[in-house]
C-alpha cells in the first residue's frame, strides 16, 4: 500500500493551526516583496499531518526497530538519556553570538569533551568545527598543507591505500593534493615495500584508518609511521573505525599526527540520511596552533574564545553541530573510563562470532582475526549475488549489511554488529543468514517478497525516474 501524497488529502479551508494576531498595525510590505500567487500548500488538519508522517515513518527502518549491521557506518544503539540531556533548554536555546558570560555552560561541555577525546587518543588538542567525518578529513588535510607551507617547503602528494574509504582520496583532492594510491598485500594490509618506493620529498602524508575498511588491523603500522616520519611526512588517522580500538591504544602510539573522530559513529548519535554529524579533528603536540579558529580556552576559571594567528582559519560558521557533541559527551561519561574498553572488546568479539559462524556459508577472503567488522565475498556457491542476499534479508526484517564495499572483492558483504547487540540477536541473524544461504536461487534472485515495494530496477530508477507530482496525480 502506498501513502497518498499529503496534497491529495487537502480539503479547501481545512487548517491545523491558529496564529495569534501579529499586532503589527501600520506595518505593510511593499508590493515588490509580496507573493503574486498563493503558495498552494496542502490544507489539512493536525490529525491528517500526524497520521500521514507517522505512516510514512513506519515504512522506514531504524536502529530502534531491529538489528542494523551496516559495515563501515557503526550504526549503534543511541541511548535515550543522550537525547534527553541534549534537548535540555539550556543547551538548545543558546546562540554562539551571546555574551561569553552567558555561554559558560556550553563552552564547558566543549572544553571537557576535548579533554576526554585527548585522554582517549593521546592527541594534544581537538577542534569541533567540522560537521562530518569527511569535513574533518578536509580540515586535517588543510592543517597538513599549512604545516608544510609554514616550514617554507610545500608538499603536494597524499598517499591513500587502495582499501581506503572513498572520502579519503576525495578530501585529498578537494584540499588540492595529488592522490597517490598504495596497494595492499594479501592479508589486506598496506604493502610496505611499495610504500617505500612511493614516498618522496613531495609526500605530505599518508591517510590510514586502522583497523582498515576490511576490519583488519594494520600490523605494520609502526613500520609505516617510521617510513613516513623518516621522510619528514605526516600520518593522518581516519578515526571512523575507532570503535574497534577504543580504550585499548592511543592513536599517537601508532605514530599518527593528525586525526578525526566520527562522533556520530563511535559515540552514538543517530545518523544516516546525511546527518547531523560531527568530525572533530585532533592534532598531536606541536600542531595545535594550526587548528581552526576560534578555540575555547580556560583562563582564571573562565572559558574564553581564543584565535591563533597561525591557524588555518575557519572551516564552519561557529562550532559545528553542538547537539552531536553533547550526545558524545553523555555517552563517554556514561561509559566511564573503565567501560570505554568494553566498547572495543564487545564490538570485536561480536564481529568475530559472526565471522566464525558464517564462514562455511559465505566466502571469507581474509580469514585472519578481524576487528569490529567482517567482510565476506558473497555466497560460497555463488548461487545468487550479494545483492540478492541483501534483498532477501529485508524479507526477514533486517537492515542489510553494506554491500559491494570495500571494492577489493566482487561480492563484498560487510557486517558490523557493534558492541550493543546481544548474543541472542546475533544468533537470530546468523540463523537467517544460514537459511538464506540454502534457499532456492529463484527465491533469492526475486527478493524481497514481503516488503511494501518489491525488487526495483536500479538502473531504470536512476535513468527514468517517475516522480509523482500533485498536478499529475500519477504514481508508477
Ligand atoms: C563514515 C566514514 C568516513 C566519512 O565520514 P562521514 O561522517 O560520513 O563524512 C570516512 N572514513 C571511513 C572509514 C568511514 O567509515
Amino acid at each position: 500500500m502506498y501513502n497518498s501524497l499529503i496534497f491529495e488529502l487537502s480539503k479547501k479551508g481545512r487548517i491545523g493551526y491558529s496564529l495569534p494576531n501579529n499586532n503589527l498595525s501600520g506595518f505593510s510590505l511593499s508590493d515588490k516583496l509580496k507573493r503574486k500567487a498563493s503558495l498552494d500548500l496542502p490544507e489539512v488538519s493536525e490529525l491528517d499531518v500526524i497520521r500521514h508522517y507517522t505512516n510514512l515513518s513506519l515504512k522506514n527502518f531504524g536502529v530502534d526497530q531491529g538489528f542494523y549491521p551496516l559495515g563501515s557506518c557503526t550504526m549503534k544503539y543511541n541511548p535515550k538519556i543522550d537525547e534527553e540531556l541534549s534537548s535540555l533548554e539550556g543547551f538548545t536555546k543558546v546562540h554562539p553570538l551571546q555574551s561569553v558570560d552567558s555561554l559558560q555552560g556550553s563552552m564547558k561541555v566543549y572544553y571537557e569533551l576535548e579533554k576526554k577525546l585527548c585522554a582517549l587518543t593521546g592527541m594534544k588538542a581537538f577542534t569541533f568545527a567540522p560537521c562530518a567525518g569527511a569535513h574533518g578529513e578536509l580540515t586535517g588535510l588543510m592543517i597538513i598543507k599549512e604545516y608544510f607551507n609554514q616550514l617554507g617547503a610545500p608538499r603536494n602528494k597524499i598517499i591513500v591505500p587502495v582499501s581506503a574509504h572513498g572520502t579519503n582520496p576525495a578530501s585529498a583532492a578537494v584540499a588540492g593534493f595529488e592522490v597517490v594510491v598504495v596497494e595492499c598485500v594479501e592479508d589486506g594490509c598496506v604493502d610496505t615495500k611499495k610504500l617505500k618506493e612511493l614516498v618522496d620529498s613531495d609526500t605530505a602524508a599518508i591517510m590510514l584508518t586502522n583497523p582498515s575498511t576490511l576490519g583488519i588491523f594494520e600490523k605494520d603500522i609502526l613500520e609505516i609511521s617510521k617510513i613516513m616520519h623518516d621522510n619528514g611526512s605526516l600520518m593522518y588517522y581516519d578515526g571512523a573505525n575507532l570503535n574497534a580500538v577504543l580504550g585499548r591504544l592511543y592513536t599517537t602510539s601508532m605514530g599518527f599526527d593528525v586525526m578525526h573522530i566520527n562522533l556520530h559513529k563511535t559515540f552514538s548519535t543517530p545518523h544516516g540520511g546525511g546527518g547531523p554529524g560531527s568530525g572533530p579533528v585532533g592534532v598531536r603536540s606541536g600542531l595545535e596552533h594550526l587548528l581552526p579558529n576560534p578555540r575555547i580556552v580556560l583562563n582564571n576559571d573562565k572559558y574564553e574564545f581564543y584565535n591563533s594567528a597561525s591557524s588555518i582559519g575557519r572551516v564552519s560558521s561557529f562550532f559545528g553541530n553542538f547537539s552531536v557533541c553533547l550526545k558524545a559527551y553523555c555517552y563517554i561519561l556514561s561509559l566511564g573510563k573503565e567501560h570505554a574498553k568494553d566498547v572495543s572488546s564487545l564490538a570485536v568479539l561480536n564481529a568475530n562470532y559472526i565471522k566464525e559462524s558464517l564462514k562455511d556459508y559465505y566466502k571469507l577472503p581474509i580469514s585472519n582475526h578481524c576487528k569490529h567488522e567482517v567482510v565476506f565475498d558473497g555466497l560460497i556457491d555463488k548461487r545468487a549475488s550479494t545483492l540478492d542476499v541483501a534483498k532477501r534479508l529485508l524479507d526477514y526484517g533486517y537492515h542489510p549489511p553494506t554491500i559491494y564495499f570495500p571494492l577489493l572483492f566482487h561480492e563484498a558483504l560487510m557486517i558490523e554488529p557493534t558492541e550493543n547487540e546481544s548474543k541472542e540477536t546475533l544468533d537470530q541473524f546468523i540463523d537467517v543468514m544460514k537459511k538464506i544461504a540454502t534457499e532456492d536461487a529463484s527465491v533469492l534472485t526475486t527478493a524481497p517478497h514481503n516488503t511494501i515495494i518489491g525488487r526495483l530496477d536500479d538502473v531504470k530508477a536512476a535513468r527514468f525516474p517517475v516522480i509523482k507530482f500533485k498536478d499529475i496525480g500519477k504514481y508508477e
